[in-house]
């Protein structure tokens, strides 16, 4: 791996930078990920040999190799987001979740409901501070104390505007922060899905032994379906599932229970029982080889990613989880 693939955002070329940020623009709620595998399909089309979009909506690239061996590198495209569940007398809409939140982090953002008619703009409400009785009454949020408005009048004018089911997402402008560091809705895991992508361009001119699959996987954050079908296809030998994880490095985290792990110090390989340990070791020891920074990070049983759905598929694929580091999180699940 080139060094400058790990992540440098103005070194970036300015058709790839282009690709990441369209990808983490597009709303792709798990479940309805079309668009985000539009853009990753033109993207990676004069770079593989076949691109495959299955039934459940997997994104999957083969660049052919001259031996029998399969390697897949995997990102899941999908993002947490919500449906409409419910809309109330007044007008307020309640949702269901897909994927999991905070729900504490919910009231003050903006969301686009995605409606037949195009995209209706609402905001998260909660009961206000000032109608509160004290500290008894600020309990820990769940999803039915919040409720997005869309300026409705009443629930009648609401259903003219959106339907039970219409999916939501964040209305999240992309923004760079200072270091290299960048702020969006979908970081989880459209960069999953951008590295899966940029192995295949960056290999696409060398002569590959082993076959090369690159997957844009569906639904990771609610039924692990795209991990599960496109293993079930591929049959790899090698699957490396490419998330995120919590960074260690910010206020309050307790690196008792989740380890030491920080921002910019290189991505995190997961150690654990779903995890090949011959595999890891090999790639621990290539990183030494080549000083490439590289963090270490526990999953002792589930992992969280697609590679639950992928270590034990048929006979089993030695499996391993590599992930970068994001530090401020909206969600409980990765
Ligand atoms: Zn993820």
């Amino acid at each position: 791996m080139k060094k400058q693939t790990i992540a440098k955002i103005r070194l970036m070329k300015k058709k790839d930078k282009e690709y990441l940020y369209q990808l983490l623009a597009v709303p792709s709620p798990s479940g309805f990920e079309t668009k985000a595998q539009d853009i990753t399909e033109s993207y990676l089309k004069p770079h593989a040999d076949e691109i495959i979009r299955d039934l459940n909506g997997n994104l999957i690239a083969h660049k052919k190799g001259s031996g029998k061996r399969k390697i897949m590198i995997v990102g899941h495209a999908d993002e947490i987001g919500f449906m409409v569940n419910y809309i109330d007398e007044n007008g307020y809409l309640y949702v269901k979740t897909l994927g999991g939140f905070d729900v504490n982090l919910l009231p003050g953002l903006r969301v686009d409901i995605h409606t037949n008619k195009g995209i209706v703009r609402g905001l998260f409400g909660k009961k206000a501070v000032h109608m509160m009785r004290g500290d008894g009454d600020a309990p820990k949020l769940k999803i039915e104390d919040v409720w997005i408005d869309i300026g409705a009048k009443d629930k009648k004018d609401a259903e003219n505007k959106v339907q039970i089911g219409d999916i939501i997402t964040y209305n999240c402008q992309i923004e760079e922060f200072s270091n290299d560091r960048i702020v969006s809705k979908a970081t989880d895991n459209k960069v999953g899905v951008y590295v899966a992508a940029s192995v295949m361009k960056e290999l696409s001119k060398t002569p590959l032994k082993a076959h090369l699959y690159s997957v844009a996987s569906v639904g990771e954050e609610t039924t692990m379906k795209g991990a599960r079908t496109s293993s079930f296809t591929i049959e790899p030998d090698i699957a490396i599932a490419v998330d995120v994880t919590f960074s260690t490095d910010i206020p309050a985290a307790d690196k008792r229970s989740f380890g030491d792990v920080s921002l910019g110090k290189g991505p995190a390989l997961a150690l654990g029982a779903a995890l090949h340990p011959k595999l890891n070791q090999s790639l621990r020891d290539l990183a030494a080889k080549h000083k490439i920074p590289l963090q270490i990070e526990l999953s002792p049983a589930g992992t969280g990613t697609d590679a639950d759905g992928i270590h034990a598929q048929k006979r089993g694929v030695a499996t391993m989880v590599l992930s970068i580091q994001i530090a401020i999180c909206t969600r409980q699940t990765r």
